[in-house]
């Protein structure tokens, strides 16, 4: 066993032990990896992958066209992505804005199935951050909703990097909370993603379903090309 198939059977295992009976989704972060890793990941057996930068996933996906992945993405989107965002990915979980939905819906190849959405909520308020307000998720939720091309799922978070992991905590809480709000008007919604590589044992502690994992994973990202 190699060291990228020993760090995945360790986080399937940690996935399995930390929510019993809940089967919560790994996805694989490959940002800055070279399509040869996301290859050798899925031939273990992974099928869901996570990239930031439209164009580099564009560049992966077509080294990787023999494969059946699942796409997403997760990188902050702008307006003008929206087109290549919506024919060339499976998931958008960076939907922060009410600009977006409807670009995201006209631009939807009508042979795909909708395109699944996650909207990303700045749950600490912090400034430089993308994602929308706590406030602000009800109206874009019915927004998203009501568009025939999209498929709302729920929610995606990224918490500030408190030190201390009982901040961290309370952040995934509020997400847990703000979660079950929206379910409770939207049924369908059946993802919280939540946790990255230093703190996804919190998060699937509070309910994460989906957590996003890079370098524990890959480990050490390249730097950016
Ligand atoms: C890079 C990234 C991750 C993965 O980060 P790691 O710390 O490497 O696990 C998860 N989510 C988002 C939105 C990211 O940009």
């Amino acid at each position: 066993m190699d060291a990228l198939e020993a760090r995945y059977r360790h986080l399937l295992d940690a996935l399995a032990g930390a929510a019993p009976g809940r089967a919560p989704v790994l996805l694989a972060v490959s940002k800055t990896q070279p399509a040869g890793a996301v290859r050798a990941l899925a031939a273990l057996g992974q099928r869901a992958f996570g990239e930031n930068y439209v164009q580099e996933a564009l560049a992966k996906q077509r080294a990787l066209a023999d494969l059946a992945l699942e796409w997403h993405l997760i990188g902050p989107l702008q307006s003008n992505k929206c087109r290549e965002a919506a024919r060339h990915f499976d998931w958008v979980q960076s939907v922060d804005r009410p600009k977006l939905p409807p670009l995201l819906d006209r631009e939807r190849p009508a042979g795909r199935p909708p395109l699944n959405v996650l909207l990303q909520v700045n749950i600490d308020g912090e400034a430089s951050k993308s994602g929308c307000a706590p406030e602000a998720v009800m109206a874009l939720a019915d927004q998203v909703a009501a568009l025939p091309r999209l498929r709302l799922r729920g929610l995606m978070a990224i918490p500030a990097p408190h030190p201390e992991p009982e901040r961290r905590r309370a952040a995934f809480a509020r997400m847990r909370h703000l979660f079950e709000t929206l379910r409770a008007a939207h049924p369908g919604c059946d993802t919280l993603s939540m946790g990255m590589s230093e703190d996804y044992p919190l998060a699937l502690a509070e309910g994460a379903t989906l957590v996003r994992v890079g370098s524990a994973l890959f480990g050490p990202r390249p730097p950016k090309p």
